[in-house]
């Protein structure tokens, strides 16, 4: 599929139109931000990691009954896929207290939590994300009623299916982000799923597999997607 005219630029990712205008070209970059954007890097081999490993995660979905954005892959950074229109909500689902839930709320990070929890966030870099609830969605009109009940199914129902597949690879799904796409009358998963958008911990000695270790400057950082690429694929 030839890729036509950039129509959208973000922080670690280029989406494309091309011929057809039901699907979009993605392309994965190396450029890696956190904290907003105050931190900037690129984690070497980055985008084509990424790339892989959101392929393997939708494609486990699908299978699974999810419906996602994905189609297949272009090339070591380039999927097809179906084009979205995003909506404004960032879906966090967390099975262990970490990152600004531990801080927020003053729980140890890796506090197992009796029952998932799940957070939306208000997709604005100009507010950095703030945190708000269904009734904030509604009343902003990001979503309808229909919709979010959807999402907040589907979010638990990725939770499982991941958490299930990650933990026989010895990875422990601690908490991740989805973002949904409306596409002809249906809700699909969208963006990517990667070590940039989840946090996985080796399931034996708890260390850090992914974007965690950049923002804290851990070091190993593209050792760690590449093991996270190396067991799913296993
Ligand atoms: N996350 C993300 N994009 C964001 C914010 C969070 O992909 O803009 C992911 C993050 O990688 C983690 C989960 O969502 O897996 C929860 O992040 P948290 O709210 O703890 O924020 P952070 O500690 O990343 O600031």
């Amino acid at each position: 599929m030839k890729k036509l005219e950039l129509i959208y630029e973000g922080k670690a990712k280029r989406v494309y139109r091309t011929e057809d205008e039901d699907f979009y070209v993605m392309e994965f970059k190396d450029d890696a931000t956190a904290f907003n954007g105050q931190k900037r890097g690129t984690i070497k081999g980055k985008g084509e990691l990424n790339t892989k490993i959101s392929a393997v995660f939708f494609e486990i979905l699908e299978e699974n009954g999810v419906k996602t954005h994905f189609e297949r892959l272009l090339s070591d950074r380039e999927m097809l896929v179906k084009a979205v229109k995003i909506l404004p909500l960032e879906v966090i689902v967390r099975n262990l207290a970490a990152g600004s839930m531990a801080k927020r709320l003053g729980l140890q990070e890796g506090t197992k939590l009796k029952s998932p929890v799940l957070e939306f966030c208000y997709k604005s870099d100009e507010l950095g994300d703030p945190m708000i609830n269904a009734y904030h969605a509604l009343a902003m009109d990001l979503a309808t009623k229909e919709e979010i009940a959807f999402i907040e199914e589907t979010s638990f129902k990725v939770n499982e299916i991941l958490s299930q597949f990650l933990i026989k690879k010895n990875i422990i799904l601690v908490d991740f982000k989805l973002e949904f796409g409306r596409f002809k009358g249906e809700i699909l998963v969208a963006d990517e799923i990667s070590p940039d958008t989840c946090r996985f911990w080796d399931a034996k000695t708890m260390e850090k597999l992914d974007k965690d270790r950049f923002r804290r400057d851990l070091g190993n950082v593209e050792e760690a997607y590449k093991e996270i690429l190396s067991r799913i694929k296993s």
